[in-house]
């Protein structure tokens, strides 16, 4: 991405300058390079990263120590294009994968961009994210939705990814049968995601039953209280959204010989798991690293009503009140607020 030029227009930007501490600030508007586009945004999701980033002013290695705009989950408009791409772009409404990678090394080149080493990733210190009225993004990036797919359910089609990433890994197929531990926002999508894929059965747990009541709402047929014994469900595929030991070691137990564990969730990097059972059971591991080539098939699954995230939206508000918008997002009574930078 280029770096904004000092005599550009001038945009709104939420800045997160240290823990705690975000403010409303006026840059320049980005100039989209050669194969990017500039989008108006309409709409971004906050996800638990951005929460994470303003309470604690870093994730693992990725520290804020430079001001920075939050925010990974946001559709909007192609306003402008840079050199090489057609103007025929302008004015179409897209959601962004927020992801530019190298495309030059061994991961790019065969398709697995989301291990690229040198990606760039939206909300990741040093890159801005799009709490901002106006963000740049490769074009092939800017995915085209149709009228009858929201700014917010254009917006959270990130979070989608990562569900229909899961049950990729995961080889979810008609008839399977799912365990998702977590009933977050991940866990939802990913049980939805689950049933879309002709999944027959799809437990989840989590310690909260407001939580449970919302997933079973959305995806899932069967709720389990995170304390229950989960061992002899026999499920084909297990993935946890999650990120805690407790909800990983009892979903492995759930595993039938054979069967697949996904990991999603983001807890301790260092976690006890049961290897004798993986082993005798043969069971197949894999993590989850963001997505890769999921927003053709997210368009498609919203397009068709196989999918539903705008019931997942629970709070609103304006590129003002990001602030308010990170803290309302916390809590078993939330799933997904969103920020309109365009009001
Ligand atoms: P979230 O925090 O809203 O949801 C996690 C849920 O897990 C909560 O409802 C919590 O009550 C529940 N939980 C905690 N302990 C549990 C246990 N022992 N058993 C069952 N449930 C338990 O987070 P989210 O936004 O839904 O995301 C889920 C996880 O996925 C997070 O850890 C997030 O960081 C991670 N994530 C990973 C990727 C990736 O690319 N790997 C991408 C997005 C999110
Ligand atoms: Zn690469």
């Amino acid at each position: 991405m280029e770096n904004p030029k000092s005599e550009n227009p001038m945009m709104r930007v939420s800045l997160l300058d240290a823990a705690g501490s975000v403010r409303l600030a006026e840059c320049p508007i980005p100039v989209p390079g050669h194969g990017e586009v500039l989008v108006r945004v309409a709409a971004v999701g906050i996800c638990g990263s951005d929460t994470h980033y303003f309470e604690h002013g870093r994730i693992g290695p990725f520290i804020v120590e430079e001001p920075l705009v939050l925010g990974h989950e946001a559709s909007g408009r192609i306003v402008a294009v840079g050199a090489g791409v057609s103007d025929h772009r302008i004015g179409e409404r897209i959601s962004i994968e927020p992801q530019a990678p190298c495309r030059r090394c061994r991961q790019c080149k065969s398709g697995q961009y989301n291990l690229c080493p040198e990606m760039a990733f939206f909300a990741t210190p040093p890159v801005d994210g799009a709490f901002a009225e106006y963000v740049v993004i490769g074009e092939d990036f800017a995915h085209t939705v149709p009228e009858s797919i929201s700014d917010a359910a254009a917006a959270l089609i990130e979070p989608l990814s990562v569900g229909i990433w899961a049950c990729q890994k995961g080889e979810v197929q008609a008839g399977s049968r799912v365990l998702v531990t977590g009933a977050g926002p991940i866990g939802v999508i990913a049980a939805q995601v689950a049933r879309a894929f002709g999944a027959s059965e799809v437990h989840i747990t989590d310690v909260s039953a407001e939580r449970l009541d919302v997933a079973l709402l959305h995806g899932a047929t069967h709720a389990h209280h995170a304390g229950d014994r989960l061992e002899g469900l026999d499920v084909d595929v297990f993935i946890d959204a999650a990120g805690a030991e407790a909800a990983i070691r009892s979903g492995i137990s759930a595993v039938r010989p054979a069967g697949t564990v996904v990991l999603v969730g983001l807890g301790s990097d260092d976690v006890s798991i049961p290897v004798g059972l993986i082993r005798n059971r043969e069971i197949k591991m894999t993590g989850v690293f963001r997505y890769a080539n999921t927003w053709p098939l997210a368009i498609r699954l919203l397009a068709e009503d196989r999918i539903d995230l705008d019931s997942l939206v629970t709070d609103s508000f304006g590129l003002e009140d990001v602030e308010k918008a990170l803290l309302s997002s916390r809590g078993a009574g939330k799933m997904k607020t969103i920020v309109l930078p365009g009001q």
